[in-house]
């Protein structure tokens, strides 16, 4: 008898190839979703466990920094205070964004702006614009009414990471300066000299014009006393 196995018609075998094992659709969507779901609660559970910052509080008689300190706490308790109420921006640490550049000491910003500020930066310095030093996130109370030792009351924007200082060498903090003149008095960073400097701001320059496309207030036109022209925040001055 011949037992030679007669040979697979070819048609049936493409017929019976087997295909790839897949799962049943809604055993895969549950899958996906454990997994997406698994992720989210890793991440919630990773940003939610603390909230740690170093801060200090500007004395307006001693004309310093004072009470220097680093605080650290459950992010769950974080206080009206330490949260700006229009951006959701904190002052902790976890909130931040570390953004790197070329040739610029890397500075952290708030999860919400940093991309969107990385790429107008890295614009400007591409179309040749000199940046070289840029501060954003640094906690302090260094705004509001005094209470009676002359100590500040409220965060800074910078504290949530929510403004942006350009060359500040080039771009300085004045008082007693309703209207620009030479009579307004430098009382941080280096002189404003729109035109001869090209680290300096220029009213309708590209970096001024673009923060404000994007919805930045510019330390320049502060309405009253200072000027502040390295300073661009998203909220106000
Ligand atoms: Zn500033």
């Amino acid at each position: 008898m011949n037992t030679r196995t007669k040979a697979f018609p070819r048609n049936m075998l493409n017929k019976y190839k087997l295909k790839p094992c897949r799962d049943n659709p809604m055993i895969h969507f549950l899958k996906t979703a454990g997994i997406l779901l698994w992720l989210l609660m890793a991440t919630q559970a990773f940003a939610a466990e603390t909230c740690s910052y170093n801060t200090y509080t500007w004395n307006t008689q001693q004309k310093k920094a004072v009470q220097l300190q680093k605080v650290i706490h459950a992010y769950a308790d974080i206080t009206t205070d330490e949260r700006d109420a229009i951006t959701g921006c904190t002052v902790c640490i976890e909130d931040q964004v570390l953004i790197t550049l070329p040739a610029i000491k890397p500075f952290y910003m708030c999860n919400v702006f940093a991309s969107k500020v990385q790429n107008m930066l890295e614009t400007f310095i591409r179309s040749g614009e000199q940046i070289e030093e840029v501060t954003g996130y640094r906690v302090g109370k260094t705004r509001g009414d005094t209470d009676i030792y002359g100590n500040r009351t409220q965060f800074s924007n910078h504290s949530y990471g929510i403004a942006i200082d350009i060359n500040p060498k080039h771009n300085g903090l004045y008082d007693q300066c309703i209207e620009f003149t030479d009579d307004c008095r430098l009382i941080r960073g280096g002189p404003w000299q729109p035109g001869q400097d090209p680290k300096s701001m220029q009213i309708n320059g590209q970096i001024v014009s673009t923060f404000k496309d994007h919805g930045y207030l510019w330390g320049g036109e502060i309405k009253g006393q200072q000027k502040d022209f390295m300073h661009f925040s998203i909220t106000g001055y």
